[in-house]
């Protein structure tokens, strides 16, 4: 009885979410990330895949994601695009809570009917959250978002595989910071289809030195590879410099894989990440339950035991 009573609510809510109630969609969201198994649940309530194309952005904290995703959910909201935003960047201006001058910014967005910004929370960043945060941004899609944002820190390897989910990944960069370099070795420079050069008011020596180092990066095939040569836009969010040129490319870059294929493989690529997303989450609550006992015997063939505990739970 409970059960049903669930399921007619859940269809409700579902209904209501259809129709771009903001609550519903706020709490279709919550569920998937209280509990992100519930995610197959939700979606199978929703139209099957819609044409929405996923948009990763990518970059180290304060390099600016946040303000250059103003500019574009501006943009693609006045072209009539319905945009939606999920952001699991601690550090993100949308995830952080509207501070300051970031408020007037969200505002802007708030009272758009057109636009819906969700912040995942970030407290123990472990398996479930990428795969709650990848869920979210099917299930936004699904609601009809024509543009569906992904906004996540450039660090680590939870990063790239938040951002392959993406149909179109754009890392942001600040020019003369260290820092890049760092993201780079993590792997994370590798995978943009366009490289924004953030803050090119700051120093336009520096954002130039920056540019010629990733230009040599793609010609010399380190970065990119296949029909897509990655682009590169120097912008100044702030200025609002360099933005139509941004979406320009991303709207290049979305062409260009449909006219290849190259969308449909990456669905299929996204499929193969959430079933890992999920295994990881399912392994890392079950690994916890498990009481571990200090022992002074072999450690190794003690872990060989736990992980057959952890794959077959009795
Ligand atoms: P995020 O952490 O990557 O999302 O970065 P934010 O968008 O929150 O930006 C961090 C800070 O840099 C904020 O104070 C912004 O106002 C500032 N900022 C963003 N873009 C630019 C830019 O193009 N030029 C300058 N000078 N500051 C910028």
């Amino acid at each position: 009885m409970i059960n049903r009573w669930i399921e007619l609510d859940m269809n409700k809510l579902v209904d209501k979410a259809l129709k771009n109630d903001r609550v519903a969609i706020g709490r279709l969201l919550t569920f998937v990330e209280r509990d992100p198994r519930r995610a197959g649940e939700i979606l199978s309530l929703l139209p099957e895949d819609g044409e929405y194309h996923i948009i990763g952005i990518t970059g180290i904290p304060g390099s600016g994601k946040s303000t250059l995703l103003s500019k574009l959910l501006y943009r693609y909201s006045k072209r009539g695009f319905r945009c939606g935003v999920v952001a699991i960047d601690p550090s993100s201006a949308f995830s952080r809570g509207a501070l300051l001058g970031d408020r007037i910014r969200m505002q802007m967005h708030a009272t758009n009917p057109n636009i819906f910004i969700r912040s995942v929370a970030t407290r123990g960043l472990k398996g479930g959250l990428s795969f709650a945060g990848v869920a979210m941004v099917d299930i936004l899609g699904r609601l009809g978002f024509d543009k569906v944002f992904i906004e996540s820190i450039g660090v680590g390897q939870a990063d790239v595989d938040i951002m392959g989910i993406a149909d179109t990944i754009v890392v942001v960069v600040v020019p003369g910071l260290g820092d890049d370099i760092q993201a780079l070795k993590a792997g994370v420079m590798e995978i943009g289809d366009i490289y924004v050069i953030n803050k090119v008011d700051k120093s336009l020596e520096e954002a130039n030195k920056t540019y010629e180092y990733l230009k040599f990066a793609i010609e010399s095939g380190e970065i990119g590879g296949g029909e897509w040569i990655p682009k590169i836009v120097k912008t100044s969010a702030v200025m609002d410099e360099g933005i139509d040129r941004l979406t320009k490319y991303i709207d290049e870059h979305l062409e260009t894989i449909i006219k290849s294929g190259d969308i449909i493989r990456k669905r299929d690529i996204r499929k193969k990440i959430l079933v890992r997303l999920l295994a990881e989450k399912i392994f890392i609550d079950r690994l916890e339950s498990i009481d571990i006992n200090a022992t002074s015997g072999n450690f190794y063939e003690e872990a060989v035991r736990l992980l057959k505990r952890v794959i077959e739970p009795s």
